[in-house]
């Protein structure tokens, strides 16, 4: 049995997978992403003092830290580069759209013996 949802960032209704019922967003790349976000604002500002505690305890945390910096740099780079890739499919689409429009009305306003 699925649930119906209603995605928390774009507001698109989505089927919840009956093992997460409690989803509250849609598979949408950018949502997803802006919900790991989120979570991770949410949970540091549960633990402010998280890092700087780890850090005196642990010699190596400031290694673990850059670790963990790369790692998600490398998957916020994958992400810049799927949404920058669709972007400019966007953009395309919408240019040749503005192009085929102008060169339209540039044609009739070139042999004015038309709608005008
Ligand atoms: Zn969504």
């Amino acid at each position: 049995m699925s649930i119906e949802r209603k995605c928390a960032i774009c507001g698109t209704i989505f089927m919840a997978n009956k093992y997460r019922p409690n989803q509250e967003v849609c598979s949408n790349i950018e949502c997803q992403y802006r919900r790991q976000l989120d979570n991770m604002k949410k949970w540091r500002q549960k633990n402010p003092n998280y890092f700087k505690y780890k850090e005196a305890q642990d010699k190596s945390w400031k290694e673990t830290c850059r670790q963990r910096s790369l790692e998600w740099r490398k998957k916020h780079q994958e992400y810049l580069k799927l949404y920058r890739e669709e972007h400019r499919n966007r953009h395309r689409d919408y240019m040749r759209d503005y192009m085929r429009r102008y060169r339209k009305k540039k044609e009739k306003m070139e042999h004015g013996d038309s709608v005008y």
